[in-house]
Order: structure tokens, then C-alpha cells, then sequence
């Protein structure tokens, strides 16, 4: 209730001047740059939409556009003078370059601003699979509807490209097409061939398992022989050889010459995440679990040497333990993290700031986009980027359920010490150390167990979860 309550309470409406041509709402060049307070321009070969230093500049050939944000228009009409763009693609670049939550409301045709980052927080959309991950308020459905498919999420808002395609021709579906109104979010699917689907949903996730019929043609039938039986292929494990859960790597952050966090007191991270990580292993070696602690006691070690511990053990999971920093002194609360693009400034700074460890490893000064730009390339971490985002979502909610704290929710950023762990990996800010409340929590040890009690439930359900559903044990 308190959670409709803030929904409803937590945007406002612009109405603007637009047009509607060919089924869309269109938005003028010179509408969005007033509306907005953004700057405008036309080149031979694109538009331009700035920002200060930030833009965005729209191909006129292919109306593909890049650079603060990338995706597709739908519909542009351009002179020499001024142009028009279809409303969902120029609220969503409007947005991304002012860092506002801007969506276009198409059943009341106005600009709806949101002052709370997203409630649907990814989709991802791989193969068979599409799966969205959302504030655990929401309750997304699914419907079949003449020859598409309607994920609609009541409340919900989602800030990305509002079309996405998928050129392969292997794929499923064709084009995502994802809009709003004021009840929520719809995304619309529209399939390559005729499928059904299986839905999955747990607390904050809703997977979509899509099955192609069996009345296709023949020439699909030939395009792959693993859609012919999707269900056997959606429900194979991806790694047959790793669907028993029982070695864990539990990694408290920091230690040695690196303190981590620090709060006014003179409190340290290294020490919080220590003890509770402590707990967490005495815990899950109680429940039968092998346990190994790349570090067990104040001592420095790379991040790289973690990883490398990880991998060694061959572990089924891999959990690092951390307090978060804010130069604020209210922020509170907990959040888990898997290894993804960070699709906010919060989940930027809380990787860099975790990141940064690397000037106690390295000599010279590193470029941080750089090594960004390495930690999300060629990771180890894809291949585990459902499980890893499932095993957030059950020790996130496990977390909140036995300490009463803030739900901060699931995130994703680049995280270097996940890099490299061939395993399913989060990481959790288990608090604030900069909120003198909650450093207090953090420093006694009734609530370092039930925090350490909230990780353990978290990793036990996904155990369970998984091995029932890709186990024959
Ligand atoms: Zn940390």
C-alpha cells in the first residue's frame, strides 16, 4: 500500500505540443530542445541532441543513434530546419542526457517525470530466455494476444532504449517495443514465428521462457534442432558438471594496508566485513557447505588473488562482503550486486569507489574508464549472469527479511574483484558506515549474525531453487 501510495505520489506530467503521424506520437526538434533545455542540430548525415558535453547524435541513414545513450528511433522526419522524432526515443534521450527519469505516457500523450530511479530495474533478453528484474513490489503478467506477447507490469517503470531488435534469425523474437502510461509498464513482443511460453517468477525476477510451437515449418525446424525441444533445452543445466551447490567462497573486502570504508569514528570495513564473513562460513560449514575465506585475518591481498582463490577451489558461489560509503550521513540500507554495466551514478560510484583498491596494486596511475572498459570485457561473469542475478535476488531479500533493514534492492555495476571468478558472484554492501546508526548496528555482533543469518537463508534458497530445477538428485 505505502508502496502505490509513493508510486502515485512520485512523478509528475508535462503536457507538451506533438504530433501523431503513422501510429506515432512525435516530438519536434525544436519542442524537445525548449522542453527540455537541451541543444539541437542538423549535419548532412545526422542530428545531433546535446547536453552540455554529453550527446547523442542520430544517424539520418539508419535512425541508429549513439554516443551518451545507444538504440534505434522508430520515426524521423527531418528538413533542413527542423525535424521530428518519435516521443518514446526523445524523452529516453532527454533523460539519459540530463540524468532525469523521463517516459512517454502514450495513452495520455505527455512527458511523465519520475523522481525515483527505475522499480523495473533490467531486462535481458538471451535466447529462449527473457528476464526482468524488478522491485520485489511489483507483479509483472504475461499475455498471449493474437501473434504477440504482453509483459505487463502494473507500477512499474523502466528506463532504457524503447525499442529493442534482435537481428538474429535465431532468435525468437524480433523487436521488444516497450511503453508507458500512467499504470505501469507494458513490454510488447513481438515473435519471429509462433511461440508460447512458460512463465518463472520469483521474488524479484520474472523470467519468460519461450518455447517455439510445434506447428513450424519446415524450415525452421531446420534452423536448429535444440528449438524443436525447447523445453529439454531450456531445462538442461548449462553447466552439467556444476549443479550441486556446495563449495563457497565467502570474501570479506579489503584488509591489510587497505581499510576499505571509513566512518568519522574511525570505523573500518576491513573489521565489519571480517567478522560478519566469519559468521557466514561458521554458519554455512554448519549446514554442510565446504567454506573457504580468501582471507581470515587483517591482510592484503588483490583483487586479483581473490579471484584467483575462487577459481582454484573450484567453488559453486562466490560472495564478497563489503560496507558501503556515502558522503552523506543518511543513506542506509542494503544492496547486492552482480557483475554488470552499472546503469546508474549510484551503482558507478559504489563500483569505483570498491574499484579503487587497484592504486594500493598498481604503480601508475590507471585510467578508471579503462579499466571499466576491462572488467566488463571478456568476463568470465556472462556466462553466470542469470544465476549470478538470482542468487542476488535471494540473499538481497534474505537480508532485508532478517535484519528489518532498507531495501536498497538488487544492482549491477562493474565490479573487478567478480571479473575473473568462474562462478555465479555477488557482491553485497551489507550497510552504511557513514550513517553513525547504522555504523553502531554494523559494529555489534547480534546484528552481524543476523545479518550473516540473512546471507546464509539467501544462499540456501538458491540452493535449493537450483538444484531442483537442474538437478536429478
Ligand atoms: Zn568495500
Amino acid at each position: 500500500m505505502a508502496f502505490l501510495l509513493a508510486f502515485l505520489l512520485s512523478f509528475k506530467v508535462l503536457n507538451i505540443p506533438y504530433t501523431h503521424k503513422n501510429n506515432y506520437d512525435l516530438l519536434s526538434l525544436a519542442v524537445i530542445s525548449k522542453t527540455f533545455d537541451l541543444e539541437t542540430a542538423i549535419t548532412d548525415t545526422t542530428v545531433n541532441i546535446s547536453f552540455g558535453t554529453d550527446a547523442v547524435y542520430i544517424n539520418r541513414e539508419d535512425l541508429s543513434y549513439q554516443g551518451k545513450v545507444n538504440g534505434n528511433l522508430k520515426y524521423m522526419e527531418v528538413d533542413s530546419q527542423n525535424g521530428f522524432i518519435d516521443a518514446e526515443n526523445a524523452v529516453y534521450i532527454a533523460g539519459a542526457l540530463k540524468g532525469n527519469y523521463y517516459y512517454w505516457d502514450r495513452t495520455k500523450h505527455r512527458v511523465i517525470e519520475s523522481a525515483y530511479t527505475p522499480s523495473i530495474k533490467s531486462l535481458n533478453a538471451q535466447g529462449n530466455l527473457i528476464r526482468i528484474v524488478h522491485n520485489i513490489d511489483l507483479e509483472p503478467e504475461a499475455y498471449n494476444k493474437d501473434s504477440i506477447i504482453e509483459i505487463k507490469i502494473p507500477y512499474g517503470f523502466y528506463f532504457g532504449p524503447p525499442y529493442i531488435y534482435f537481428d538474429d534469425v535465431h532468435s525468437p523474437i524480433k523487436e521488444i517495443e516497450i511503453t508507458y502510461s500512467s499504470h505501469g509498464t507494458v513490454f510488447t513482443l513481438k515473435p519471429r514465428r509462433k511461440i508460447k511460453f512458460k512463465i518463472r517468477s520469483s521474488t524479484g525476477l520474472f523470467t519468460l521462457m519461450l518455447i517455439s510451437s510445434t506447428t513450424e515449418t519446415q524450415e525452421t525446424n531446420k534452423i536448429t534442432n535444440i528449438e524443436k525441444h525447447p523445453e529439454a533445452s531450456v531445462n538442461k543445466p548449462e553447466k552439467p558438471t556444476h549443479n550441486k551447490i556446495d563449495v563457497v567462497v565467502i570474501d570479506p573486502g579489503h584488509g591489510g594496508k587497505d581499510p576499505g570504508a571509513i566512518s568519522k569514528r574511525g570505523t573500518k570495513e576491513k573489521d565489519i566485513v571480517l567478522s560478519i564473513a566469519r559468521k557466514v562460513a561458521k554458519k554455512l560449514r554448519k549446514k554442510g557447505f565446504k567454506v573457504i575465506l580468501t582471507r581470515n585475518k587483517d591482510v592484503f591481498i588483490t583483487l586479483g588473488q581473490r579471484a584467483r582463490i575462487a577459481n582454484k577451489s573450484k567453488c559453486d558461489l562466490f560472495v564478497s562482503i563489503h560496507a558501503n560509503y556515502s558522503k552523506g550521513k543518511r543513506a542506509h540500507g542494503v544492496e547486492t550486486y552482480f557483475l554488470s554495466e552499472a546503469r546508474t551514478k549510484w551503482e558507478r560510484s559504489v563500483a569505483a569507489f570498491e574499484n579503487s583498491v587497484i592504486k594500493y596494486e598498481l604503480k601508475e596511475k590507471v585510467d578508471e574508464k579503462n579499466i571499466l572498459k576491462w572488467i566488463l570485457g571478456d568476463m568470465a561473469q556472462n556466462e553466470f549472469l542469470r544465476e549470478s542475478q538470482d542468487l542476488a535476488a535471494f540473499v538481497q531479500e534474505s537480508i532485508v527479511k532478517k535484519t528489518g533493514c532498507l531495501d536498497r534492492g538488487v544492482k549491477q555495476a562493474g565490479f573487478y574483484v567478480l571479473r575473473g571468478v568462474y562462478a555465479p558472484s555477488i557482491l553485497i554492501e551489507t550497510g552504511f558506515i557513514t550513517n553513525p546508526k547504522e555504523e553502531k548496528k554494523l559494529r555489534s555482533k547480534k546484528y552481524q549474525n543476523r545479518l550473516a543469518d540473512g546471507i546464509v537463508s539467501g544462499i540456501l534458497k538458491y540452493k535449493n531453487y537450483y538444484e531442483r530445477k537442474y538437478g536429478k538428485y
